[in-house]
């Protein structure tokens, strides 16, 4: 494992997180889509706000579980809470400073079909 540090693009909005990025994936749902966002989940115990709660702002839609946040000045999603795991947070692995995304694996997570992805998912944890 090995700590990384992360944020947003004006920089309010800092974390902290200590994990290993073997597993990061990918979700074609209508917002990851959008967003771009590379997943990679972590216990809350190993992720440490630095700065900028003040800052985030949350959406939320569909079933409301998943709590979308990002920072309200910059609009990135450095990281937040998922529908798939609410109990852990979901980083935004290219909000990491000085990870070479080009070296990553990708999983996909077929979030469209979102029911039936969700079985495998966790199966493969
Ligand atoms: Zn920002």
């Amino acid at each position: 494992m090995r700590t990384y540090e992360g944020g947003c693009h004006c920089g309010r909005v800092r974390f902290r997180v200590t994990t290993d990025l073997a597993r990061v994936s990918e979700c074609n749902c209508s917002m990851c889509t959008k967003k771009g966002i590379l997943h990679h989940l972590v216990p809350p115990e190993r992720f440490e706000l630095l700065s900028g709660e003040g800052d985030l702002t949350t959406y939320r839609f569909n079933t409301g579980v998943a709590r979308h946040t990002f920072c309200r000045h910059c609009g990135i999603h450095p990281f937040y809470v998922p529908r798939s795991d609410p109990d852990k947070i979901d980083i935004n692995v290219r909000c990491l400073d000085g990870v070479d995304l080009a070296a990553l694996t990708l999983d996909t997570f077929d979030g469209r079909n979102w029911e039936q992805a969700i079985a495998t998912w966790h199966h493969g944890e």
